[in-house]
């Protein structure tokens, strides 16, 4: 039996689930993790969090999630406190959870791309229309024409995706204020890769106190290496955290989960402190590749998109002979690397090397 001989809904027939495909190689730059291990100290905060949770598993976990909220709070500032904030396992959950409150069936949500291939997923998954409207070949995003598409499609949400995955720009707070002024749902600003940035990149957190309908969704999944512990977050406004509680699952967010995510942001100093690191490795990627001569994205990422022309597919598998896993994102002509550590960018770099 196949999936297709199943009752499923129609609207999921034929389609397949997202996924990159993870191979065994030796240098694995595919999916935006923190090639970072977690340092030692660290591991032992979070190991003894954990611990202090283990008799009372008898027990349902704090449904709100009020003290990683709180920590949360305290981390990204801006004034926000436990109310502005909201938890789940992962960013893609976040969103999930804010297209079933505001999307569902007869609603639509609008993103720019090429972007983060998961938000049409998520549409899809809670019944949501996706409009799928379009940067400037360049990859920016032009304030009149991102306000054009609001006026034609009048969506219910909309994603902006700053830092962008995967062009790994981020967008001007231009862009960012006039969707806001234009939109009439909700604004989802997903800034997964923030702490990446180049300096003087201001976040959308900082529009926050103006701009009730404005969603800023975050991570612990890149910055803080912190991918297999599952854990994202939003700063809105109170009322869009109480929408949420009407669609989340009660008890979504296990007490293990609830204590590591708060031992690593009690951490956050060591965590962090890889940040830098890695952006010297994207800048230096993006030095060397334009000095070759490739046309290379500007990135405040931790991934850098560039040009191999003709068929990126031969371009990836070229690498992957060569023992670099890096990602095929679907763009024509165009790849996406992870920034890891230095011997992981030697080793790209010199991999590259080939394609010329
Ligand atoms: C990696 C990434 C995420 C992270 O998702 P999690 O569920 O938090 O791991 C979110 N948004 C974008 C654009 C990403 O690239």
């Amino acid at each position: 039996m196949r999936i297709d001989d199943l009752p499923i809904r129609d609207d999921l027939r034929g389609k397949s689930p997202y996924g990159a495909p993870q191979l065994d190689v030796a240098v694995r730059l595919n999916t935006n993790e923190n090639s970072y291990p977690l340092p030692d100290d660290v591991v032992e905060a979070i190991g003894k969090a954990v611990q202090a949770e283990l008799r009372d598993l008898n027990r349902y976990p704090d449904r709100d999630a009020v003290a990683l909220r709180t920590v949360l709070a305290d981390y990204l500032g801006h004034g926000l406190t436990t109310d502005n904030l909201w938890a789940a396992n992962g960013s893609n959950e976040v969103q999930q959870q804010l297209l079933q409150a505001f999307g569902g069936p007869g609603r639509t949500a609008l993103g720019f791309g090429p972007s983060y291939s998961m938000h049409p997923l998520l549409a899809l998954g809670t019944g949501t229309e996706w409009i799928g409207a379009l940067r400037d070949p360049d990859f920016g995003l032009d304030p009149d024409k991102a306000v054009a598409e609001l006026a034609k499609h009048d969506p219910d949400l909309v994603f902006l995706c700053s830092p962008n995955n995967p062009t790994g720009t981020a967008l001007d707070p231009e862009v960012i204020t006039a969707v806001l002024e234009r939109a009439r749902g909700v604004v989802i600003v997903d800034e997964a890769y923030a702490e990446f940035a180049r300096a003087g990149t201001p976040s959308a957190l900082t529009l926050l106190s103006e701009h009730p309908r404005l969603v800023v969704s975050r991570t612990m999944s890149k910055a803080f290496g912190f991918a297999g512990g599952r854990l994202g977050y939003f700063a809105a406004h109170p009322a869009v955290v109480e929408a949420i509680q009407l669609v989340r699952l009660p008890y979504h967010l296990s007490a293990l989960t609830q204590a590591a995510a708060r031992a690593a942001v009690a951490q956050r100093d060591a965590l962090l402190a890889t940040v830098e690191a890695i952006k010297e490795q994207r800048d230096r990627i993006v030095r060397t590749l334009r000095e070759r001569g490739y046309r290379v994205a500007d990135s405040d990422a931790n991934f850098v998109l560039f040009e191999v022309g003709g068929d990126q597919k031969i371009a990836w598998q070229r690498l992957l002979d060569q023992g670099v896993l890096i990602r095929d994102v679907g763009l024509p002509g165009w790849l996406r690397v992870t920034a890891g550590t230095p011997a992981e960018t030697d080793a790209f770099l010199q991999a590259t090397e080939a394609l010329k």
